[in-house]
């Protein structure tokens, strides 16, 4: 199945002055398709999102020259492109005051990618219904498995399953990439991404819970397979 990116050619502006988050960022939405414009200040963010107009704006709050805030209030006088605040404050005002500023949606760092990419192609999708044709199914059926991208929910025969955020960035991964195989490495890398500090038992404690939610008998999988020596594969 294809990876249901979002109107693949999108333009995403990063404004982030901690380089390595920044990198991580920029190497991560690039590889989901998108063309990546950075800036680690928030003048020059500010500069580059006039001059080259992007798809949407992930913007952090503390930033040198101007600050995210203040960026995103200039912003809004003369554009409505979706903006996605980053932030390292995880407190209820801070969440609020960045919302009334005109941001579309925040996130609090440490964050991982998965959560971080999807909650993009939600943006870009609403932002952009025209190119709902072009940007691939925002509902993954497998069996009796029903994954809504947009809303992060998984439905199995009908019912909800409650699942943890990483189970369920687990099981989307998965599910984009039915029938490959991927080393414990790759898994973390990709579902955890930068912000993790554990090591690769963490991947089979989640295959492990994920199991007991999308198997019949999750001692005896048939949809989540171990691979020997090598990983997972999920048959879909
Ligand atoms: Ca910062």
């Amino acid at each position: 199945m294809a990876m249901p990116a979002v109107a693949t050619r999108s333009t995403v502006l990063v404004v982030e002055d901690e380089e390595s988050l920044l990198f991580t960022l920029a190497h991560n939405l690039k590889r989901e398709g998108f063309t990546v414009l950075t800036a680690t200040r928030g003048d020059d963010g500010l500069r580059l999102a006039r001059e080259r107009t992007p798809d949407l704006i992930l913007l952090d709050l503390m930033l040198p020259g101007v600050d995210g805030m203040q960026v995103c209030r200039l912003l809004r006088r003369d554009t409505k492109v979706p903006i996605i605040m980053l932030t390292a404050l995880g407190g209820e005002g801070d969440r609020v005051a960045g919302l009334d500023t005109g941001a579309d949606d925040y996130i609090t760092k440490p964050f991982g990618m998965r959560e971080l990419m999807a909650r993009v192609r939600a943006l870009l999708r609403r932002s952009s219904p025209r190119e709902e044709a072009e940007s691939g199914p925002s509902l993954i059926v497998s069996g009796d498995l029903h994954i809504d991208l947009d809303r992060r929910e998984t439905r199995r025969a009908g019912a909800v399953l409650r699942m943890k955020p990483k189970e369920m960035d687990l099981l989307l991964f998965f599910a984009q990439h039915p029938g490959r195989v991927f080393s414990r490495e790759q898994i973390l890398n990709d579902v955890w991404g930068y912000d993790f500090f554990g090591g690769p038992r963490t991947v089979d404690v989640h295959v492990r819970w994920l199991r007991q939610k999308v198997e019949v008998d999750a001692g005896n999988p048939v949809r989540l397979l171990t691979v020997r020596g090598s990983g997972y594969l999920f048959e879909g």
